[in-house]
């Protein structure tokens, strides 16, 4: 089991920090496997374990590359966590929803396993309007707008990521 669990939100870097730098190729795969062995391939959010394409986070994603500041996530959390790439990436949508994000990963998740589309998974999730149309950016721009110097914001509840167009649910082992 993974040692850390950490919150679900749909979120954003503060554009001040994006992107961190890595340390050479060679130096990253050897910290990035460190992490991986510490949480056993497992997400920090959702609790999913899987070996093929489980990502990497910076907590405060800043240049600080100390195992402490990293943890796996699996794409789809790794997807809610950065929204504002995302909604450009039109890979999400956000709703209002009564259920948790980290429940809407895991019922997508289960709905992917089942054969369905996320077309599909989506008509069976509570969801309802928020106060701009799903798509919008200005999602993200708010967050933006108030994210001071702190290294993250998120938006409120009840609203949520919803998956429209992410591929990789890492169902393999
Ligand atoms: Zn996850
Ligand atoms: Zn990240």
């Amino acid at each position: 089991m993974s040692s850390s669990t950490i919150p679900l939100r749909p979120g954003i870097t503060n554009p001040s920090l994006w992107y961190p730098q890595r340390p050479p190729e060679a130096q990253w795969k050897r910290i990035r496997l460190a992490v991986m062995e510490r949480d056993d391939w497992s997400c920090a959010a959702c609790g999913h374990r899987a070996k093929k394409w489980m990502n990497t986070h910076h907590l405060e994603d800043s240049g600080d590359h100390r195992l402490e500041n990293l943890v796996p996530l699996c794409v789809a959390c790794h997807t809610v966590m950065h929204v504002g790439r995302s909604l450009m990436e039109k890979i999400v949508e956000v709703w209002q929803s009564e259920m948790s994000q980290v429940d809407i990963v895991r019922r997508t998740r289960e709905g992917i396993k089942q054969g369905l589309s996320l077309a599909q998974i989506k008509k069976t999730l509570p969801l309802s309007p928020g106060p701009y149309p799903p798509e919008s950016l200005q999602y993200a721009n708010d967050l933006i707008r108030k994210i001071g110097t702190s290294p993250r914001a998120y938006l409120e509840e009840p609203l949520c990521a919803i998956f429209v167009n992410l591929t990789r649910w890492q169902l393999e082992e």
